[in-house]
């Protein structure tokens, strides 16, 4: 049994009935030691706002004490609700599972971390406001970044706004604002495997950009090493467009013509002055280099069949194992059954 709170709470917990202007959801892994200083924060500036928010927390399988502190959150904030995953699904899983719980007619999502300043949301919500926009993103300057990372980073989005269909941009994150039909169409993309910056830019609309400065991690420790960086790198480029595809039938003619020349420059040597069985070297570096470009292609190929594969799946993109709702059902929204029930979310046009 938990102790009633002697105080009637200023914030009672949103009735589902009540109309919730604006839902943050903030995906928590580990973050047992941001958590406290986020919640305040959230609570002091969201008030500012509008008393009908809420703050949807979603703990993605965290090791932790992060959930045991959801529930504290709860008990003691009722309009700070949380979902627990089944296990660690990664941020995408965890922002969807938020984005499909959120009743309020604006949805913010942000870090855990306060890397992404709720001051800000002072300033982008208005723009919202005005109906000009159903998306307003923050865009950070990297000042304080690794100088690697920063410059790795800005190859990445020059390289893969030449590769791919929908615009990205550097500094443009997850920090963001959506309005009920943006979250609508997201929702609707069934996707497994997301590249959540492309879905963003994909679903389109009006969208209304606020820079920020960067601000470092306030606790904790960041959850991305370099290798979950690059492999999500590959994600990016191969979620979103067929042209590395494209480019493995390029590839392969070229080496064709180079190898088709080569053969019969070696023939015409061969019979011009006889043969001398020397060309050890070249039979082995020819080997090996189409040996590598064959892999090369192979490996493209392979992505997308892995990825067709996982779609063909159809696997629900999140569990949820608690929440503080009890009559939450297991799978929703992306746990595909709910798509059954629930025909108009589909009939957005495209
Ligand atoms: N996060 C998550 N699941 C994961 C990894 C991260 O929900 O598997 C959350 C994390 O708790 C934080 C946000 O995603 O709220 C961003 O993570 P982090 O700060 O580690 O990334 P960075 O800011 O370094 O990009
Ligand atoms: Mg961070």
């Amino acid at each position: 049994m938990s102790a009633m709170p002697a105080v009637p709470d200023p914030s009672p917990h949103p009735a589902p009935s009540e109309r919730v202007e604006l839902s943050v959801v903030v995906p928590c892994y580990n973050e047992e030691e941001s958590l406290p200083r986020l919640v305040e924060v959230l609570t002091q500036e969201l008030s500012a706002l509008t008393p009908h928010f809420e703050v949807i927390l979603v703990d993605d399988g965290s090791r932790d004490r992060t959930l045991p502190m959801l529930r504290e959150v709860h008990r003691a904030h009722p309009r700070f609700r949380y979902l627990s995953l089944s296990r660690n699904f990664g941020k995408e899983s965890a922002m969807l599972a938020g984005l499909s719980h959120a009743r309020g007619e604006k949805v913010a999502i942000m870090d855990a971390d306060l890397q992404h300043p709720p001051t800000l949301l002072a300033k982008m919500l208005p723009l919202l406001d005005t109906g000009d926009y159903s998306q307003v993103v923050a865009r950070r300057t990297r000042a304080g970044d690794p100088a690697l990372r920063t410059a790795l980073s800005r190859l990445y989005y020059r390289m893969m706004n030449r590769l791919v269909d929908v615009d990205l941009e550097d500094g443009v994150g997850d920090f963001r604002v959506l309005d009920r039909r943006a979250v609508r169409a997201l929702l609707t993309l069934g996707e497994s495997n997301r590249f959540s910056k492309g879905l963003f830019a994909w679903i389109g609309f009006p969208t209304a950009v606020v820079d920020y400065e960067n601000v470092s991690r306030e606790a904790g420790a960041t959850k991305w090493s370099m290798r979950n960086l690059f492999n999500y790198g590959i994600d990016g480029v191969v979620s979103f467009n067929y042209r590395p595809l494209r480019m493995s039938i390029w590839f392969g003619i070229l080496a064709t013509v180079v190898a088709v020349g080569y053969a019969l420059w070696v023939l015409v040597d061969a019979i011009v002055h006889g043969n001398s069985v020397p060309g050890y070297v070249t039979t082995i570096c020819a080997v090996t280099a189409f040996g590598g470009v064959q892999l090369i292609v192979l490996g493209v190929i392979g992505e997308y069949l892995g990825r067709i594969y996982a779609e063909t799946k159809q696997r629900p993109l999140f569990l949820l194992k608690e929440s503080s709702e009890s009559d939450l059902p297991v799978t929703t929204v992306l746990g595909r059954e709910h798509e059954a029930l629930e025909p108009i979310e589909r009939s957005i046009p495209e």
